[in-house]
């Protein structure tokens, strides 16, 4: 979570981003130095629903309910994926042995291009080691010193860090006047305009208003491109995403995305016209000059999409747990934001109670993540908590009334 979300003053400029990354830093020394707020946390089993974590405290093995995974479809674990993994990953063997243009290019690893490709109904698609990869690797491939990126100011970090040699604005979260505003003051200042947005937002799990920010972004000319991080496998009837999910297939210039999350393995993607695909090939950096991915996370990843594609990879289940938990949040009183999707923030704007609730809720084997400021403003400090499709209703019911007691105790519902 360190380093999740920049978000500030849409006015933001990079120093100011930069002081604030540092003062991000001093916060995480600071917790690391205070033994009772310890969150580096090494897991023994991976992101089991109940994982066994090593309480960095008393480091003994603790069993927790692991409210702080992204394997929303608990994939990672699934004996269908891991059979085929176990099965077809030795005769590719444990590497790739080279970066794409050289010798890494390989048949499986196309097979699951051709797939990431169609279910998000675009040409192509490229794959990288990881989902920062991606998003860093195609922004910068794509603009230079007179181009702007056009930022969600609660855009993802990997998302940002991709303009380091362009220029970047930023307009208010999921706010389409905001964004015509940056449009119409950038209008004749630069020659490539790139509006950035993620499907689903990491810290507060809304959906991304991309309709009308289709519509203002295409109307003033600039690009489009989402980030599927966290809306593949979650949104859309099939799980393909935003663009499925508003039925705007084809209407956006270019997908990004990861293989951690929903699809339970590692690895990124970017998705686009086969020109554009065909630029990025001798144009990203973190793709020509990185080892393509590992092919156990491929086999994987391809065997965990067909699986979504198929509806066979209980994104049901996910959504009655999903639905069961924000019901439960909102009639105790707490404030969810806008939480649409598998992400909860328990926004609470005091970063005592933040930590607080988080250790308390550590106490009782429950396993969340606090996001003080300054990750997110002030006001909107959280505690962060997200929802997989393995929990039971007798683990969800134990949690959430954990939840409203240590709530009701720290005065804030
Ligand atoms: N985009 C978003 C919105 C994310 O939350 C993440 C996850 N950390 C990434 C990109 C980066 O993906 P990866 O972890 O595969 O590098």
């Amino acid at each position: 979570y360190s380093l999740y979300n920049f978000t500030g003053d849409p006015k933001l400029e990079y120093a100011e981003w930069e002081s604030r990354m540092d003062m991000m830093n001093s916060w995480f020394s600071d917790m690391k130095s205070n033994e009772r707020f310890l969150y580096e946390r090494e897991s023994i089993n991976g992101s089991k629903v109940v994982s066994k974590i090593i309480d960095p405290v008393t480091k003994e093995v603790r069993e927790m309910l692991n409210f702080a995974s992204n394997d929303y479809l608990n994939l990672t674990q699934d004996p269908r994926i891991l059979e085929k993994m176990t099965a077809i990953a030795p005769y590719y063997g444990a590497g790739a042995g080279g970066v794409p243009l050289l010798s890494g290019s390989m048949n499986i690893i196309k097979e699951l291009q051709e797939k990431i490709a169609e279910m998000k109904g675009m040409e192509q698609a490229i794959v990288y080691s990881s989902g920062y990869g991606a998003n860093i690797g195609t922004i910068s491939g794509l603009l230079g010193h007179r181009d702007v990126a056009i930022y969600d100011m609660f855009a993802h970090a990997s998302l940002i860090d991709g303009s380091r040699g362009s220029n970047k604005k930023f307009f208010s979260h999921n706010d389409p006047a905001s964004l015509e505003k940056v449009l119409k003051n950038t209008q004749n200042k630069y020659i490539n305009k790139l509006v950035v947005v993620d499907g689903v937002y990491s810290m507060d799990g809304d959906i991304c208003n991309l309709p009308e920010i289709l519509d203002i972004a295409h109307y003033y000319g600039a690009w489009v491109l989402v980030d599927e991080a966290h809306a593949t496998g979650v949104i859309g009837k099939t799980g393909k995403g935003t663009l499925e999910h508003f039925g705007l297939e084809g209407k956006v210039d270019i997908i990004t995305g990861t293989l951690s999350k929903a699809v339970g393995s590692v690895g990124g993607y970017v998705a686009a016209s086969s020109r554009l695909i065909n630029y990025l090939k001798y144009t990203s950096r973190s793709y020509m000059f990185s080892t393509s991915p590992f092919i156990g996370s491929v086999v994987s990843s391809l065997e965990a999409l067909n699986l979504i594609s198929k509806q066979e990879a209980g994104m049901d289940k996910l959504w009655d747990n999903i639905r069961y938990v924000k019901d439960r949040l909102m009639k105790a009183g707490f404030n969810i934001g806008n939480a649409e999707t598998a992400i909860f923030p328990i926004i609470i704007g005091d970063d005592n109670k933040v930590k607080e609730m988080t250790y308390r809720l550590h106490l009782k084997n429950i396993f969340v993540n606090p996001v003080p400021y300054p990750a997110v403003p002030r006001k909107l400090t959280r505690v962060r908590m997200t929802v997989t499709a393995g929990f039971s209703i007798e683990q969800l019911d134990y949690t959430l009334n954990q939840i409203e007691e240590i709530g009701k105790e720290l005065n804030i519902i």
